[in-house]
């Protein structure tokens, strides 16, 4: 195995998975450019799998660091960065971002016999107390003073299928809904993915509504919804006859011990057209005696989806949180606004999944064929951080 270097993922991204010509040409809106776009689009890339969340930070490090061993042509500005990304081009990002994905499915990147599921679910980030940009929502304290603004999105990745893959944001302003732009969000990656490249949508509870639910129907995508209160005639029937009954199948989940419960022949709520509703309900014990339950609800047919891969979905939906949300924010600096403009807040976030995809294609498959051990995502950076000269160390 050569070691991981910033050159080396360099060389895959552009070749492996071809994004030479995005590189090249990722929409690039500027008039008169002097930095190459090729040089800002790659600097967003790896400054993210480096985890250099600030513009100024990316300033400093094109400046500091061997250039020629971080790839990038020349040193450049903060101002550089934002003008760019106030004129880049989302649709061709994101386009970018589902041919990346249609030719790791072709790679056979994800279990093969998985069904691929594409999550959904919405978040904040970017908070702060200057001037409202159109993204803003305001954040008031109890005697209704704005005190701070934050700014809301949906996020989708592919789930279920050994790697987690968060790939697309859609924003919403204050009146609109985030199920609202869950159904924009749903739309446009099928439209870009095809219709055949996932199995099934899994979401949240406040996603379990009939027009998000028609949205996946229209696009021939089961869904997978947590089913809560907001949905209590239904809540109700579930309750009433699960808890009179013994479950259906005891399941063993790692450590754990599952009870599980399965029926496809509950009424839908008045809106919902669908015929019938399956419900699956588990109820988890742990080793430390602690119990968890949850009811979900679906319209894939006991036929194609057996109660245990029921569960194994339903459970997927943790992967948008843990390996999305999570890592995006912690890791990744997905919290952290480098250009407080509504468009550079949507093109920086999808340059974050972009890069994000990278370092965990190059990580978790590139670099762990054979024998190889995997390395955390840390260990990657760190790596990457020790194997980086500053610029003066640069003779040739
Ligand atoms: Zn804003």
């Amino acid at each position: 195995m050569s070691t991981p270097t910033v050159a080396a993922i360099w060389h895959y991204a552009c070749f492996v998975l071809a994004l030479r010509p995005f590189l090249n040409q990722p929409g690039d809106g500027r008039l008169h450019p002097r930095i190459p776009a090729a040089c800002l689009s790659w600097a967003l890339l790896i400054g993210t799998i480096l985890r250099v969340s600030s513009a100024n930070r990316l300033e400093w490090l094109a400046r500091s660091a061997d250039r020629k061993q971080l790839d990038l042509d020349r040193p450049f500005g903060d101002d550089a960065l934002a003008y760019f990304t106030e004129r880049l081009d989302a649709t061709v990002v994101r386009h970018r971002a589902a041919t990346t994905l249609k030719l790791a499915k072709c790679n056979k990147v994800f279990d093969e016999t998985a069904f691929i599921g594409l999550a959904i679910d919405g978040t904040a980030a970017g908070r702060t107390t200057k001037d409202a940009c159109p993204l803003c929502h305001p954040i008031k304290d109890s005697a209704g003073h704005v005190v701070a603004r934050l700014h809301y999105f949906t996020l989708i990745s592919v789930v279920g299928a050994g790697m987690t893959l968060p790939f697309d944001v859609e924003p919403y302003k204050p009146g609109d809904s985030e199920y609202s732009a869950g159904k924009r969000l749903l739309k446009r990656a099928v439209s870009l993915l095809g219709p055949r490249f996932a199995n099934y949508v899994v979401v949240d509870g406040k996603f379990a509504t009939a027009p998000f639910l028609h949205t996946a129907d229209a696009v021939n995508l089961p869904t997978i919804a947590r089913l809560k209160d907001n949905l209590p005639e239904l809540a109700a029937a579930v309750e009433a006859r699960f808890s009179q009954q013994p479950p259906k199948e005891i399941l063993q989940h790692g450590a754990d011990w599952v009870e599980v419960w399965d029926a496809a022949d509950f009424d839908p709520w008045s809106t919902l057209e669908w015929p019938t509703v399956r419900v699956l309900r588990y109820r988890q014990h742990k080793p430390n005696g602690s119990v968890v339950q949850a009811d979900w609800l679906t319209n894939f047919p006991t036929a194609r989806l057996s109660t245990r891969s029921f569960f194994k979905l339903a459970k997927s939906r943790w992967e948008i949180e843990n390996q999305g949300f999570n890592d995006a924010k912690n890791l990744y600096g997905m919290e952290h606004i480098q250009h407080h403009h509504p468009n550079s807040l949507v093109v920086n976030w999808l340059f974050l999944l972009l890069a994000l995809m990278i370092e965990r294609l190059y990580r978790l498959r590139y670099l762990h064929r054979g024998v190889h051990s995997t390395l955390t995502s840390l260990q990657l950076k760190d790596t990457l951080w020790l194997n980086l000269r500053p610029a003066h160390a640069n003779t040739s």
